[in-house]
């Protein structure tokens, strides 16, 4: 039979730890932008769903929440704080005293959980504690959570498609690092990950999640998108790719490892449309709200800051897959491309849009 804890510690794709100036921690007003733009639906969600009734009949004195796909802080924080406030606002119009409120951290295990623990708000008013393992397995026991919360996390799949790893079929994505530009079946094959990741997501959530229980996840998400209109869409991605493939023919790293690298993103797969089309499937939870919005509000101040946030988030995967001591030259690299090509720092082309949902946990039968 199946260990239902083997899924805790996946593999790793954790965003660049510590407090330096290429850390996720100095690299994330983008994804804190999002927080910030989803706050008011979140609070309202908690306001108008969050069913005080199922806490009692579950613990009367404890709230257990869990961010998944936290990092290091600090938006984990914030998201954390905005979810307090609702809940203790909703006591308090009630007339009833706040129960205590337990705050789980979860990440990768690699991820650099010391930043988090030493940058833990001071006067926060909740307890808490650190998860390691992957969301797309089992994290908590049984019907343990009330609410779950998740932010910009569920753009990582759990892994990369097997058909571009398997180098029994050759290289299907040879000469890029994604899908854009890409052959159909690289395409394809991210797509179906997505789908499989998203239901292991939701199987996990529905065991963990109490009856009644709320779950709020944000994520970029694309709307209308035509890969061979769209100039913009993914050429970040591309130039990056361009990089490794151009030391590559200079002998500095091996060609055969740039063939098998790819980003196991799925930011420019994952489409409203068809992440409802999952959702309204569920057996175990029920859409309660979910909102489309524009992710307009960040800006790219300067090329520095464009390369950097892209280097938060990748330079340890980079770093896994070609070894240490390469990402310093691949980023000044692409640092001098996106200097012949500003363009596509302009976010508001790039048509992302964030989508945020609220599920709720159906009663059992
Ligand atoms: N929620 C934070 C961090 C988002 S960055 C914010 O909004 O700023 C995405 C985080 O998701 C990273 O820290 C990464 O390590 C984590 N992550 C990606 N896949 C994961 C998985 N399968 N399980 C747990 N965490 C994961």
């Amino acid at each position: 039979m199946e260990n239902e804890f083997d899924s805790v510690f996946p593999k790793s794709y954790v965003m660049k730890g510590g407090e330096g100036p290429h850390s996720y921690a100095q690299n994330s007003t983008g994804q804190k932008s999002a927080i910030e733009a989803a706050k008011h639906h979140l609070q309202n969600a908690i306001t108008k769903k969050f069913d005080l009734k199922a806490i009692s009949a579950s613990s009367e004195n404890l709230i257990c929440i869990a961010d998944l796909g936290c990092s290091m802080g600090p938006n984990t924080f914030i998201a954390i704080q905005n979810i307090v406030e609702a809940i203790q606002l909703k006591y308090q119009s009630q007339n009833q005293s706040t129960p205590e409120i337990l705050v789980f951290f979860n990440d990768q295990a690699s991820n650099d959980f010391n930043t988090l623990f030493q940058n833990f708000p001071p006067n926060r008013n909740y307890f808490a504690a650190g998860i390691p393992g992957s969301f797309y397995g089992r994290l908590f026991p049984k019907q343990s959570l009330h609410l779950v919360h998740t932010s910009a996390a569920l753009s990582w799949l759990s892994e990369l498609p097997k058909e571009l790893t398997d180098r029994s079929c050759g290289a299907l994505n040879k000469g890029r690092i994604f899908y854009t530009n890409a052959p159909s079946e690289a395409y394809d094959a991210y797509q179906r990950q997505f789908k499989m990741d998203w239901e292991a997501f939701l199987q996990a959530r529905a065991q963990e999640l109490v009856d009644n229980g709320i779950m709020a996840c944000l994520m970029n998400v694309i709307n209308d998108i035509d890969f061979k209109v769209d100039l913009y869409l993914g050429k970040d991605f591309e130039l990056l790719g361009s990089c490794p493939m151009d030391m590559a023919k200079l002998g500095l790293i091996q060609e055969e490892k740039v063939d098998t690298f790819n980003v196991p993103l799925c930011s420019l797969i994952s489409s409203n449309l068809d992440l409802m089309k999952i959702l309204e499937t569920s057996e175990d939870f029920s859409i309660e709200q979910s909102e489309v919005m524009d992710n307009n509000c960040f800006v790219i101040p300067n090329i520095e800051y464009f390369v950097s946030r892209l280097r938060a988030v990748l330079e340890v995967l980079i770093e896994n897959h070609f070894g240490v001591g390469i990402v310093d030259e691949l980023f000044e690299r692409f640092t001098e491309k996106v200097r012949e090509f500003p363009k596509i720092m302009d976010v508001p082309k790039l048509k992302f849009h964030l989508f945020f949902v609220v599920l709720k946990r159906k009663v059992k039968a």
